[in-house]
């Protein structure tokens, strides 16, 4: 409703200024050619009166008389093909606007849906653990009385979720954050070496709480150039999941390579795997490749690879799974060594 009555003032706006621009042509065509016109005829007239001298011609206020007659007719059948060609404007310009303006009005359509798919979505997620809390609190406060160990049980229950929604919101944040192109100032030329250490550092709490040994196979020297802070998060978003969806005692690698004008980047685990059929929504905001094995043992909201793919897209490269279930998954980063 919003969009057709935009699309309808969008149109009339175009339109009018298609008008405004082929009256003002008409009337300039106007005034040459009617000035051509009227100095052909008097042109007329200086050879009239050459014949005129010479006794050839009949009477000179006759040719004058015939003359104006010629210029008013040509004048009229000017003014009558100038209006056909401004009917003809009205009709073929009202058709190009229209279609100018869905095309105008098309991005910003699809961002709105994406926009309103994404506040329903977001608030889809944040209403989950905050239900939790208030039925918790609720029959907390039915209760005659409370024990100081039901309250603590209580409140260490109700932190669980305050952490989860925080997790959510910074997840959200970044997501954000990564919407709009780097600074050109913060792009570096990073070694992969040290920003592969950087994230190996990052996640080694959460490897050695599972026994997952991470094997990092960067030979120096290999650069790339990019926003430093972000290129870590890339991979420290990868080896999260590796070591989030693997068994315990499993190796999870990561190796650089440089091939061409590109470095490619694998991040492989020996974990649960991806289904084929998951496989292409992974990157889509929320998405869970299994709901429950997701949402209840790794607790994730499915926003890490889709921040994965904005800091991918950002530095004009690609992201790409391979993946067995059983027998674990690579993600496959290709990211161009310079930046545009
Ligand atoms: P989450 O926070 O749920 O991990 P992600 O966007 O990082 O969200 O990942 C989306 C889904 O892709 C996950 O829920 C998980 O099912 C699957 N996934 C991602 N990485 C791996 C991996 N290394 N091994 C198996 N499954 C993975």
């Amino acid at each position: 409703m919003i969009f057709s009555s935009a699309r309808l003032k969008l149109t009339l706006s175009y339109l009018a200024i298609i008008m405004v621009l082929s009256v003002l042509f008409s009337m300039a065509l106007y005034q040459v050619s009617a000035s051509q016109i009227e100095r052909g005829l008097q042109r007329g007239g200086v050879v009239f009166d050459k014949y005129a001298n010479s006794g050839i011609a009949g009477p000179r206020s006759m040719m004058i008389d015939l003359g104006r007659e010629q210029l008013d007719q040509a004048r009229r059948q000017l003014v009558a093909n100038l209006l056909l060609l401004n009917l003809a404007t009205l009709v073929v310009g009202g058709a190009l606007s229209y279609w100018l303006a869905r095309r105008t009005l098309e991005p910003i359509e699809e961002a709105m849906e994406a926009q309103s798919r994404f506040t329903a979505d977001a608030s889809h997620e944040l209403r989950t653990p905050l239900t939790a809390m208030k039925s918790e609190i609720e029959v907390a406060l039915r209760q005659s009385k409370l024990s100081s160990a039901e309250a603590k049980m209580l409140l260490a229950s109700n932190l669980e979720e305050v952490a989860k929604l925080e997790a959510l919101s910074n997840g959200l944040l970044r997501l954000s954050q990564y919407q709009t192109a780097i600074d050109p100032a913060a792009l570096k030329l990073c070694d992969v070496h040290e920003l592969v250490a950087e994230a190996v550092t990052r996640v080694t709490k959460a490897a050695k709480a599972q026994s997952i040994t991470i094997e990092p196979e960067v030979s120096k020297g290999v650069s790339l150039q990019g926003d430093r802070e972000s290129l870590v998060e890339l991979l420290v978003i990868l080896l999260d999941n590796a070591i989030k969806y693997s068994p315990p005692k499993t190796v999870v690698k990561i190796t650089a390579a440089v091939h061409g004008s590109q470095v490619v980047l694998r991040v492989q685990d020996q974990g649960i795997g991806i289904k084929a059929s998951d496989q292409p929504y992974i990157f889509n905001r929320f998405y869970r490749a299994d709901q429950s094995r997701s949402k209840h043992e790794a607790n994730g909201y499915g926003l890490g690879l889709s921040i994965a793919q904005r800091i991918v897209n950002l530095h004009d490269g690609t992201i790409t799974v391979e993946s067995a279930i059983g027998s674990g998954t690579t993600f496959i980063l290709k990211m161009p060594r310079l930046h545009n």
